[in-house]
């Protein structure tokens, strides 16, 4: 099976390993193909934005980094194909702003992903525990309110159609308590869901399927299987990654197969690799 890890975070943003472990590690679990995907630092004025601090600290966008993956790609090029690739956060308030760190540097591949979501003037996270949604749901009314919300935010991204990757489409699931499947079958949500893949097949975005959904409550993939074959139908190209921070000493290859079986099982031939934000085919 070919190795390829297209979602991997370092000591650049939230992750435990610096950019050199990643590539010594990855040498090692045969991965052929990697792309470092570090959450791109907010603004400095990220308050203004309704956020109340500035989760990690990130130095994915110095020019330090920079230099050490370019060293590194070089280095290892005989064993390892390396991508520089950056993970952006898709807030309301953020867009000038990122459209601007964007230019900045020749990212390979650029993943805009949903962490937050506005309410009433501050971004509230994804539930990010069971616990968590009951406050979730109080806040949003319902359910729904709190579901489309989320949507809403991966809807702009779709539509600024900025970045090359969706980052992992249904994360909002990743700790509901319940059964998340009875939420799919609803026709509002599948109306969602659809509309949306319908807008990223016009603007020519991929998705990934990123498999640290496994390390979660909800113990699959993102997006989910269903969701992942109407992508297909679409013609939709993914990435696939397990979304690394390195965390429990888990290793860097962990799910990738599971990845890579769940894209054949649902009809895909190839996933997508990205140099200088041009996409090439891989056969899996
Ligand atoms: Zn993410
Ligand atoms: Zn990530």
């Amino acid at each position: 099976m070919t190795k390829v890890n297209y979602h991997v975070h370092t000591t650049g943003s939230d992750g435990t390993l610096s950019p050199r472990q990643i590539v010594e590690q990855s040498v090692k679990a045969g991965i052929k193909y990697l792309c470092f995907t570090d959450h791109h630092p907010f603004p400095k004025d990220f308050s203004k934005f309704g956020l109340t601090q500035d989760y990690s600290p990130r130095t994915c966008n110095s020019l330090k980094y920079y230099s050490e993956i370019m060293k590194l790609k070089k280095e290892f090029k005989d064993r390892v194909d390396i991508s520089f690739g950056i993970e952006f956060e898709y807030l309301d308030g953020f867009v000038a702003f990122n459209k601007k760190e964007m230019l900045k540097r020749k990212y390979d591949l650029i993943i805009c992903s949903v962490h937050f979501i506005p309410k009433n003037d501050i971004f509230v996270e994804v539930p990010w525990a069971p616990e968590n949604w009951k406050g979730f749901i109080q806040l949003f009314g319902s359910i729904k309110n709190g579901v489309i919300a989320y949507y809403d935010q991966i809807k702009k991204i779709v539509e600024l159609n900025l970045c090359d990757c969706v980052g992992h489409f249904d994360l909002i699931k990743l700790y509901y308590p319940d059964n998340w499947k009875e939420i799919e079958k609803q026709r509002w949500y599948k109306k969602v869901v659809l509309n949306i893949l319908d807008e990223i097949k016009k603007k020519g975005l991929c998705i990934e399927v990123n498999t640290s959904g496994f390390r979660r409550l909800v113990k699959e993939q993102y997006p989910s299987e269903w969701i992942l074959k109407e992508a297909r139908k679409r013609d939709i190209k993914v990435i696939i990654g397990n979304d690394f921070h390195g965390k429990n000493q888990n290793p860097i290859d962990e799910y990738l197969d599971e990845g890579i079986k769940i894209a054949k099982k649902v009809g895909y031939k190839s996933v997508l690799i990205f140099h200088k934000r041009k996409p090439a085919e891989l056969l899996i």
